[in-house]
């Protein structure tokens, strides 16, 4: 016998609208309806929470994965390496063990990763996702998951640390045997893929007429079990090419400010964000970042426009976003200018997300929160 319905949502990550303008052969004749979709200014660390809630940064207070605590930094210990040669911690796989050991130690069940923050700096920083947003939840508010937890309604989310494909092959085993009510699948390799070669080319077709034959394949598998399947293929915003770098900490340095007596900085790869602990450096900083060639300090009124506005300032005391295509180089998160980064202003085209399906879309969808909306309208209404 069928089972009613499901509801399939694949989040193939940096599959932003000008990605899908230039491949739009991709589920051609499946698709009803599209949108464009605004994204959220930040990362990965931001958007996903954003989606599986309806909430904003600013509403469930997960914006950029590093912020200023020094009193609940977990990994203050850190700070007794500071012994060991620098050369040691600079090496990738050393980070990346390093990662796994203070993940486990401190029992972090969330995405967490050291990148390229420098050593003696981590002590100042505590670190947002400590816990799946996938399997437990937020900050603040409620995830979709939460939700079909508290109704008792079965789904499928991804488990962290698998493939692309083992992702496809364990969805379609449960689809078969219609065995849960709602999907929701995340796909990393596209994101990583345009990080390296740039958002456009042979490389990126090629993997997206991979992603194509296995939606295919899993709504086909979706079919033979329920009467009637909703999907939506959607992302949380695009790619952009890098068109030049820039080494805005060699610059704050320069200004002989004292890090953390005076101020306290975090660079991601397209911001900077600063904690001013003296007047001194409140004036210098804002004198530097306010009459910038490389990018502009983002006010008040304009975080509060793009839902990253904390009143306790939690994510810095200033936001420095750079230009489009304008790396930070190094930055905490890594020591190379990358073909393409995403992180850049929501208004550039290539910073737009995506969401296609074979559903009607309301006209009130507009930026990648709103996603919610339709996994509330299908599995929870
Ligand atoms: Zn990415």
């Amino acid at each position: 016998m069928k089972k009613k319905s499901i509801s399939l949502f694949f989040f193939i990550d940096a599959f932003g609208w000008e990605v899908y303008q230039r491949n739009l052969f991709f589920l051609q004749d499946k698709i009803k309806d599209t949108r464009r979709l605004e994204t959220i200014l930040g990362y990965s660390s931001a958007c996903d929470p954003s989606i599986i809630s309806g909430l904003l940064p600013s509403e469930h207070r997960m914006w950029s994965s590093f912020f200023y605590s020094p009193h609940t930094c977990p990994y203050r210990w850190l700070r007794f390496l500071r012994i060991l040669p620098k050369s040691l911690f600079n090496r990738g796989r050393v980070r990346y063990w390093m990662s796994q050991i203070i993940k486990k130690l401190h029992g972090f069940t969330g995405y967490f990763m050291i990148y390229n923050v420098p050593f003696n700096m981590l002590p100042f920083f505590d670190y947002c996702e400590k816990r799946s947003i996938w399997h437990e939840g937020l900050v603040q508010g409620k995830t979709i998951f939460n939700r079909l937890d508290d109704k008792g309604i079965a789904y499928y989310v991804h488990q962290s640390g698998t493939s692309d494909e083992a992702r496809f092959v364990r969805l379609r085993e449960q689809l078969s045997n219609a065995s849960i009510g709602f999907a929701y699948v995340s796909f990393g390799r596209l994101d990583a893929l345009m990080h390296a070669k740039g958002n456009a080319g042979p490389q990126v077709t090629e993997l997206l007429h991979w992603y194509d034959q296995q939606i295919r394949d899993t709504i086909a598998t979706a079919e033979t079990a329920y009467e009637e399947v909703s999907w939506y293929v959607f992302t949380d915003h695009g790619m952009h090419n890098t068109t030049g770098s820039y080494d805005l900490i060699s610059e704050v340095e320069k200004l002989g400010l004292k890090h953390g007596k005076d101020y306290v900085a975090f660079y991601d790869a397209t911001m900077g964000r600063f904690w001013t602990l003296t007047d001194k450096a409140r004036t210098a900083l804002t004198g530097l970042l306010s009459k910038h060639s490389q990018g502009r300090l983002l006010d008040d009124a304009e975080l509060k426009q793009l839902g990253i506005f904390f009143e306790d300032r939690m994510y810095g005391d200033l936001i420095f976003l750079m230009n489009p295509a304008i790396q930070i180089v190094p930055s905490y998160m890594g020591s190379k200018r990358m073909p393409g980064l995403h992180g850049f202003h929501p208004a550039e085209a290539d910073s737009c997300a995506s969401l296609l399906s074979n559903r009607s879309l309301p006209d009130s969808l507009t930026r990648i929160h709103h996603i919610y909306r339709l996994m509330e309208r299908d599995v929870l209404n």
